[in-house]
């Protein structure tokens, strides 16, 4: 590998300098020669084919045409001036328009000479034009022309302006791609090059750039991806196995008193099928002697509180501690009491410890851990604390993950001597391959059944004319004895306008739903968190009947009589959050509604949004679709880590390929999990420049 070689700043390609290099860097973000050899085409052209003039109302894209010039003019006022002509062949005639660049094109017209034009006909007044076209005399265009595809790269107009339009991005390519010529080796181990076929590093880079054909082509993306996954894979793999090998963890050898009495006596109901699979997959780390670092995703009411109860039973029949971490205050109090009612009776020491517990009672929490005669703790953050001492903590189960940062999840390894297993429990699927390609150390177990006896959430989505019609809804379902969420969106950047937008709603809907029958409650990210807690708790006592909220109410309350969510500016919702917050209603017997209101102008995107949460439930279903909307890197904000700066793959379109790529980094590492053997010493170089300085960041408690 010519490392070296594709190290060299840009600066020095024949063709590029100093003040080409400059906006390269700030445009493109184009270093060195490697980075421009992977700035592949975002499409292609086939300028295989031409077209007459009278054939471009049928053409959506570019067209190439023959023609001729004529009618070249200056016009509009000096400080806005724009240059048009007519362009013709033998069937009709287009004009073409320059707003750009006037003075310099100009002189390089010509009438009486033949043109190969090429550019994308736009209407405008009802008539074709095109603007900027790139025109070239007919002799100089089919002179060493290859005809076929021809690469458009990404470009600004920065860079268009000192020549590096699309065009010349591909001109310094293909002088950098002779350059490069024979010393773009292959790294990919040899029999896995024989096994899967796929094109050869040097061809790939290559055909990418300068296709001879589609098949080409595609079998040079193929390659390009499958080595960009494979590389990625080789990496998350890795860790994981140094993560199994190297991370002892206590192991909890024996089921006993605790667990069984429960399983025996205290179980309120059949665990699922997916319930009883996923204790199983814990039961098993846990007992290996490993440090267990897992991730349970389950659809929101899949039933994960009781999993993480009967692991916490199982560290307790081994001699541990145990602690629960909630996100808010709510939410932790939430749990405690269904712990509570859950282990009824068993003489068990449960103890709640958020900020709101103070003075004796949180000295006497405090001393329990540290004593041990506390069995296991349910708190909010207020546990990671230094004060906060257990005498042997052996579990940490951490809800609804993505609420807490990284440095307080991994705070609380360090409560013992060994690092306690951790479970990390979330309602927010993320999908297969994204949880593939990003977590390295970390296990997923998944509960993808729901408790019998769900009903379905009838979902709606209407436009806000619809209002009136929907108060006179909430009306009945109150007098049914049901409550209702309604719910506005509070962003960061617009926090002004949502808030009064909040208010306004919070108005409206006093005025609609009037005291003393009604009782409105309200909460919002500006109130002190004793007031939100009082008001959410209200709520949950049913002494109001309307919840009027920003998202803060997202995760994990459980109020079962609630049966109506009604989402406001449903549109500025991503999907997993809409799901979220659906997933709020639906928890009792009755049966459930969620109203997504938007306006009617709405971007395809939020169509595809309303349509698909109108469709369906399964959150993974909605994850996959959200992915493909969002792209990779806004979700799990993986784009900071730039662990998932893929250049070509797409791990939400090209799954099988990803998966392919997995199966044989596998292979790979199972011969030789340093990659240390003679054969792999390319494919070492090339992985260790890319992923050295990455490694350890997927590490996520
Ligand atoms: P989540 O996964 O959203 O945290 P919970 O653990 O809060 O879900 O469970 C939602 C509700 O379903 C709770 O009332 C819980 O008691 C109940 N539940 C859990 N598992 C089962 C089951 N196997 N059968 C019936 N009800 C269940
Ligand atoms: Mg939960």
């Amino acid at each position: 590998m010519s490392v070296e070689l594709l190290k060299t700043p840009i600066e020095y390609l024949k063709g590029v300098g100093p003040q080409r290099a400059d906006l390269l860097k700030k445009e493109l973000g184009i270093f060195y020669y490697e980075d421009l050899l992977t700035t592949y085409p975002f499409r292609y052209v086939d300028k295989s084919k031409y077209y007459k003039v009278n054939e471009i109302a049928n053409v959506q894209a570019e067209v190439q045409i023959v023609g001729k010039i004529k009618d070249i003019k200056e016009v509009g006022s000096p400080r806005k001036k724009r240059l048009t002509a007519t362009f013709y062949d033998e069937t009709g005639s287009i004009e073409l328009v320059w707003f750009k660049g006037v003075r310099w094109i100009k002189p390089t017209l010509k009438e009486n000479t033949d043109y190969v034009l090429f550019g994308k006909p736009s209407l405008f007044n009802n008539k074709f034009n095109i603007a900027h076209p790139e025109l070239e005399p007919k002799e100089e265009a089919t002179e060493g022309h290859t005809p076929g595809l021809h690469p458009v790269y990404p470009s600004t107009e920065k860079l268009s302006g000192k020549g590096l339009n699309a065009k010349g991005i591909a001109k310094i390519m293909k002088t950098l791609l002779l350059q490069l010529k024979g010393t773009l080796h292959e790294f990919m181990p040899p029999d896995i090059l024989e096994k899967t076929k796929v094109m050869s590093r040097g061809e790939a880079l290559i055909q990418i750039h300068f296709p001879q054909d589609i098949q080409k082509l595609e079998a040079a993306r193929t390659r390009l991806k499958f080595e960009e996954f494979y590389l990625l894979q080789l990496s998350v793999l890795q860790q994981k196995n140094i993560h199994k090998t190297q991370f002892k963890g206590y192991p909890f050898t024996q089921v006993g008193h605790w667990f069984n009495t429960f399983y025996s006596d205290h179980l309120p109901f059949e665990l699922t099928e997916a319930q009883k699979r996923v204790i199983k997959e814990i039961r098993f780390d846990l007992g290996s002697g490993r440090h267990m670092n897992r991730l349970v995703q389950g659809d929101v009411g899949s039933g994960k509180t009781i999993v993480a109860l009967m692991c916490i039973l199982l560290a307790i029949d081994n001699g541990f501690q145990a602690a629960l971490m909630a996100p808010t205050e709510i939410l932790a109090k939430q749990h405690y009491q269904s712990l509570l009612e859950f282990t009824e009776t068993m003489g068990l020491s449960i103890a709640l410890l958020t900020g709101n517990v103070k003075g004796k009672q949180r000295a006497l929490v405090l001393e329990g851990l540290k004593d041990g005669s506390i069995h296991f703790v349910v708190g909010t953050h207020a546990l990671i604390e230094p004060t906060v001492v257990f005498k042997n903590i052996g579990l940490s189960v951490i809800d609804e993950q993505h609420r807490f940062g990284v440095a307080q999840r991994a705070a609380l390894w360090k409560k013992n001597n060994l690092p306690p297993h951790i479970l990390v429990m979330t309602a927010t699927p993320i999908p297969r391959t994204l949880a593939m390609s990003v977590y390295g150390d970390l296990d997923l177990s998944v509960i993808d059944e729901l408790p019998p006896g769900r009903k379905p959430i009838s979902t709606v989505h209407k436009f806000d004319a619809n209002r009136l019609r929907i108060f006179g809804f909430i009306k009945e379902q109150i007098d049914l004895g049901r409550q209702i969420y309604i719910v506005y969106p509070l962003i960061e950047e617009s926090e002004k306008l949502d808030y009064k937008d909040l208010m306004d709603g919070y108005d409206s809907i006093t005025r609609a739903f009037p005291m003393p029958k009604y009782q409105v409650s309200i909460v919002h990210g500006k109130m002190k968190p004793e007031d939100k807690d009082h008001e959410m708790e209200r709520f949950v006592k049913g002494q109001t009947q309307i919840m009027v909220a920003t998202t803060v109410i997202e995760v994990g309350v459980n109020v079962p009589n609630a049966s109506v969510m009604i989402i406001e500016s449903a549109e500025r919702f991503g999907l997993s959050q809409l799901h979220q917050l659906r997933g709020r209603v639906g928890r009792g017997a009755e049966k459930s509604y969620c109203i997504l209101m938007t306006g009617h102008k709405l971007s395809d995107d939020a169509k595809t949004r309303m349509e698909t949460m109108v469709k369906t439930q399964d959150g993974f279903e909605i994850a996959d679709v959200d992915l493909k909307l969002r792209g990779p890197g806004d979700l799990m904000g993986t784009k900071q880590s730039g662990l998932l700066d893929l250049k070509i793959g797409d791990i939400s379109k090209d799954q099988n390929l990803l998966s392919l790529a997995r199966e044989w980094a596998q292979y790979t590492l199972k011969k030789d999990i340093r990659l240390e053997a003679p054969e792999n010493r390319n494919l070492r170089e090339v992985f260790l420049r890319k992923y050295k300085a990455k490694m350890s960041w997927s590490r996520i408690s």
